[in-house]
């Protein structure tokens, strides 16, 4: 049977949607979740783009232990030598080189003539090729590049030393059988004495990310890019779990098995959908709440009868209702490490010695902790190392006839406590005045959803919310979770109130 490799591009593409920032030990711990689910190739960053970028490559390059670690670079020398930097202990590195070859890309963006494309591949791909044994080019926007150039492209990338060819529907524009048919008609026409492997990278603009994926696939390409959730700019990228589940339940006509865990899939697109601060769909193929929940009286009688019936998908196959054991008040320092290993989280002392003194609080008052409540409480903790500002304290003086009160109290980047107060016609809107008076910006609250992590009664609230800089026009997001529904508000509020501040 074939092999589909899995290309994750969560930490590059999935990290360009509107306000989504992960931190470096954020990254670390999707890379390190994203290992364990099985994946075969991770796209770390973007090492040119910014120092924060090439941390993060490193930090992954250094950590990861089976997977292929790549970084993307344009064709610039510059790039190349930042990403070989950034991923050279790696133990298998890659690196990913793009050019556009689309006519409106090549006259507009890059102001180069065909030509000029075509000896920048060559001279680009070769230099990359002389520090990488593993070089990967895309020709960007290839979906719309003319038949003939794209061959001529994808040709002197393979004479340059490439053996990974990635075919990117850039902008969502194709679909299945146009773009299975590129890929049938490139592994026809290219001349070449090694192994190529051809991979596919769609985006989801007319909802064909997965089906184009799968039309690659039966059409030769034994690698396929996307992200967890499907998340990227714009309406995102190929959801790699919907690839995996589809090759996985579909084996007798796809043919091909990949190395991903599928019990593992759950657990990924949770934590992605934590720290990302981008919610699934409850009603989103493989991951979403409800995929496995059935409503009317006959779907419900006839999976009870037998779940074929109505089920193609088991839950447990995805790792729903996986559950295991919670945490309570009374379990100790060991069990906690346990679970925390079992969740895929490899923490140092002080963050393990951190993370069991906000356990033990949190046990003091929900009598069970699950394991969302875990990722929630890492989650948190992660954030507010890197926040310049610390929520303190919330106090609201609640009046049912009249404005609300709030002080606030948050602790700045010289360890000084600030303290401010301001009203509000409701208490959280008194709370947000207050946090903007300390910020000093005045942002607007374009989202706020609250709605409980877990189950039961004594379950946490949490609150996303999203914040407009007026003057930049960009988005930027903060999730809080706490037992009170007034301070899960102030968290997220502040979390996202450091980002504007930090512009990232
Ligand atoms: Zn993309």
């Amino acid at each position: 049977m074939r092999k589909i490799q899995f290309f994750d591009t969560t930490l590059r593409d999935g990290e360009q949607t509107p306000g989504v920032n992960f931190n470096t030990k954020e990254k670390i711990q999707i890379a390190l979740q994203l290992e364990k689910w099985g994946v075969d190739v991770i796209e770390a960053g973007f090492p040119i783009a910014s120092p924060g970028d090439f941390e993060a490559v490193q930090n992954i390059a250094r950590q990861v232990k089976t997977m292929t670690v790549t970084g993307l670079a344009r064709c610039q020398k510059k790039d190349i030598d930042r990403a070989y930097e950034a991923l050279k202990d790696a133990v298998d590195p890659q690196i990913h080189v793009f050019l556009a070859t689309s006519d409106v890309h090549m006259q507009y963006k890059l102001k180069m003539t065909r030509d000029e494309v075509l000896a920048s591949i060559k001279e680009h791909v070769s230099y990359a090729r002389s520090l990488f044994e593993k070089v990967q080019f895309s020709p960007e926007d290839a979906s719309r590049t003319e038949k003939g150039f794209l061959l001529e492209a994808v040709q002197t990338a393979i004479d340059a030393g490439a053996t990974i060819i990635n075919v990117p529907d850039t902008v969502g524009y194709s679909n299945p059988t146009e773009y299975g048919g590129i890929f049938k008609s490139l592994i026809a026409n290219i001349r070449s004495e090694r192994e190529i492997t051809f991979s596919s990278h769609c985006h989801d603009d007319l909802g064909m990310a997965t089906a184009n994926a799968l039309a690659a696939i039966e059409n030769g390409a034994n690698r396929v890019e996307g992200a967890i959730n499907g998340i990227g700019e714009r309406a995102g990228n190929t959801a790699l779990e919907e690839v995996a589940l589809a090759l996985a339940i579909r084996k007798d006509f796809y043919q091909c098995e990949s190395a991903i865990v599928l019990n593992e899939t759950k657990r990924t697109s949770e934590l992605v959908s934590r720290l990302s601060g981008i919610p699934v769909p409850k009603n989103k193929a493989i991951v979403g709440d409800n995929a496995y929940a059935h409503e009317s009286g006959i779907h419900q009688d006839g999976v009870l009868k037998n779940p074929e019936t109505y089920e193609i998908i088991t839950p447990t196959l995805v790792g729903v209702n996986q559950n295991s054991l919670p945490l309570g008040k009374l379990s100790g320092r060991h069990a906690f490490n346990a679970k925390l290993e079992e969740l895929g989280y490899q923490l140092n002392d002080a963050d393990s010695k951190e993370a069991f003194k906000r356990f033990k609080a949190l046990a003091d008052k929900k009598k069970q902790i699950t394991d969302k409540d875990l990722v929630a409480l890492l989650a948190d903790q992660y954030r507010e190392e890197t926040e310049k500002y610390k929520l303190a304290d919330v106090q609201v003086q609640y009046s049912s006839n009249g404005y609300q009160g709030a002080i606030v109290s948050i602790i700045d980047e010289e360890d000084e406590t600030k303290v401010a107060s301001r009203i509000g016609s409701g208490s959280i809107q008194a709370i947000y005045n207050t946090i903007d008076e300390l910020f000093q910006q005045d942002p607007e609250l374009t989202e706020y959803e609250i709605q409980a992590l877990t189950g039961g009664e004594d379950a946490q609230a949490e609150v996303r919310v999203t914040l407009l800089d007026k003057e930049t026009n960009e988005e930027y997001r903060g999730i809080g979770v706490d037992f009170d529904v007034l301070q899960a508000s102030a968290k997220a509020y502040v979390q996202a109130s450091n980002h504007l501040k930090q512009k990232n």
